[in-house]
């Protein structure tokens, strides 16, 4: 095929055909999915190498050299599967993992900063069915800022005629749309006779009671809203369902002093593509709990330095372990010894030999309701960042990483400027849509392996693994440039704002306290300097 390079069709052609190539993606990203939540076998190892094919073909016929680079690098993946019998690893996890991770930010808008995104995005809208049509209406132009087309629907007959016309990304339907609970008959019939059923969430202003919930569960509903509807938390749930998301796979840390016992344990939760370390000595288990942060651990109950009542009490002294959850594994059938393990800190106490999937729906339980539990923990809840404490432990984690692969690491603080006179001229709740707005534009620009958190007030940090400074600043004015354009529509008139941000890099074995005292001085010299820009700090002994 010879076409002019010059040609502004071959342009048109392309975005038409990179549609093409995101679909057959999704249908990698679907069949991953999959998977996480099932065991391995060949065939679904089959599907997901015809799936990863089809991607491979597509994008090689449409040169999109992005895709085709990482469809090469799963099919490799996926061979060394077919040789390892079969078998996933924890390597082979964790590569894929990557590889998935990045497959799914391609189809982003905002893809990630640091690896050119040259597709466009899925342009499917978002259905909006509210009953108070000034908040749909806020809510689309909110959605529209972060890359996301909605579309808002005003009666029952609108609703059906788009499902007509054309079917969306995903509905948002309040419970009582056109009628009390018609909204959840109107998106149960939107669903019904679908092959695949669409990506549903429900809305309700005000609390509701659990057979409404039940109701909203049966009509095909995955997520269920109630109180403020907040654009951020609505967008993340939005990526998650429609795959441009990709959790993390679980990662659980063995601490057994017999191998073939834990290669045995090891084999079973892999095939269920959950990440696994081991450690043969117990005395270590600190050090691999900060290097590996599992999301779970499982105990041998008899070792011979150390038995798994008295580490797990070890653990749980760290303020930092308290949460996660231990499962004790054990030949013990004495249901009394069990009890008193359990009372040491453990959470659940499985007997050998254990059945595979007895094992695998253990861990995946415990392991969800964690992560669940740690998510509300750690997180603001205006703005779903980090918290102060939070974003402190993880740049400490950041920096033993960052010496250990003697890679860069960088700090920074951002402060919203002037943000007294926002709350003084437009009143509490528009600040708070500012604050709001600011976390939801950094965690759609950063990188996924960025860490962002709310320092205070109007105070953000955000750490940046693996990165210099110079090139953290350039990102962060990028994102600086992009944040004061934004039109806040108020009367009497729109309100635009801008931050400013101090950065710091880490040198030599400095620690955190030092590195954040860098930041909020670069920060100072950035308002002192007027505002509105970005300043990395410098050693003036230098
Ligand atoms: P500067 O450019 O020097 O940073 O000026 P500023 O007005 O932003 O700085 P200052 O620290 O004096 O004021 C911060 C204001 O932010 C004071 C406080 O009322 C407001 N604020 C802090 N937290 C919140 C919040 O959660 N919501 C709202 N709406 N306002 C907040
Ligand atoms: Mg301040
Ligand atoms: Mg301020």
């Amino acid at each position: 095929m010879m076409i002019e390079h010059e040609d502004p069709s071959r342009d048109r052609l392309k975005q038409h055909f990179a549609k093409r190539v995101i679909h057959q993606a999704r249908q990698v990203l679907e069949v991953w999915q999959r998977l996480q939540q099932e065991e391995w076998n060949a065939t679904s190892l089959a599907e997901l190498v015809e799936a990863n094919l089809g991607l491979l073909r597509y994008a090689e016929r449409f040169e999109q050299d992005l895709h085709v680079s990482l469809a090469r690098s799963i099919s490799h993946c996926l061979e060394a599967v077919e040789t390892n019998r079969g078998r996933l690893t924890s390597q082979l996890i964790m590569e894929l993992n990557q590889l998935m991770q990045r497959l799914s930010r391609t189809g982003l808008r905002h893809g990630d900063q640091y690896e050119q995104t040259y597709l466009p995005p899925l342009r499917k809208p978002v259905y909006l069915a509210l009953q108070d049509q000034d908040r749909a209406q806020r809510l689309a132009q909110q959605l529209e800022f972060f890359g996301l087309h909605a579309q808002s629907l005003d009666t029952a007959s609108a609703f059906r005629t788009a499902m007509g016309e054309r079917h969306p990304a995903a509905i948002l339907m309040e419970v009582d749309f056109s009628g009390p609970d018609q909204g959840l008959i109107l998106a149960a019939e939107a669903q019904e006779g679908l092959e695949h059923k669409l990506p549903l969430l429900f809305f309700s202003h005000d609390d509701v009671d659990t057979p409404t919930r039940l109701a909203a569960v049966r009509a095909g509903g995955q997520e269920f809203f109630t109180g403020t509807l907040d654009a951020s938390s609505l967008i993340e749930r939005i990526e998650i369902l429609t795959n441009v998301v990709q959790y993390d796979p679980y990662k659980v840390l063995i601490i057994d002093d017999s191998r073939a016992q834990a290669i045995h344990t090891e084999r079973v939760l892999n095939s269920a593509s959950i990440i696994t370390r081991t450690l043969t000595e117990p005395i270590q288990a600190m050090a691999e709990l900060a290097d590996f942060q599992p999301d779970l651990i499982i105990l041998d109950m008899y070792m011979p330095d150390c038995n798994g009542t008295e580490l797990a009490k070890v653990i749980r002294h760290n303020d930092r372990y308290v949460s996660v959850p231990i499962i004790y594994l054990s030949a013990e059938d004495d249901l009394d010894k069990q009890l008193d393990a359990m009372s040491e800190g453990g959470d659940d106490f499985l007997t050998k030999p254990i059945k595979p999937r007895h094992l695998i729906s253990t861990v995946r339980n415990r392991a969800a309701r964690a992560r669940n539990l740690k998510a509300r923990m750690v997180r603001d809840s205006l703005t779903g960042l980090f918290n102060h404490t939070h974003i402190l432990q993880l740049l400490e984690d950041a920096r033993f990483r960052a010496r250990r692969d003697e890679q860069p690491l960088t700090f920074a603080m951002l402060d919203i400027d002037h943000f007294k006179r926002v709350n003084d001229t437009y009143g509490h709740p528009m600040g708070d849509r500012v604050i709001k707005s600011l976390a939801l534009f950094l965690k759609q620009r950063l990188r996924k392996t960025d860490h962002i958190g709310r320092y205070g007030g109007e105070e953000f940090a955000v750490v940046l693994p693996d990165t210099d400074a110079v090139t953290a600043a350039k990102v962060l004015d990028e994102i600086r440039q992009r944040f004061s354009e934004i039109h806040y529509p108020a009367q009497p008139h729109d309100l635009t704002c801008t931050f400013s941000c101090g950065i710091a890099e880490m040198s030599g074995g400095m620690d955190i306290n030092t590195l954040s005292k860098q930041a909020d001085e670069a920060l100072y010299v950035a308002k002192r300097g007027g505002r509105n820009r970005v300043e990395i700090y410098l050693d003036e002994q230098a």
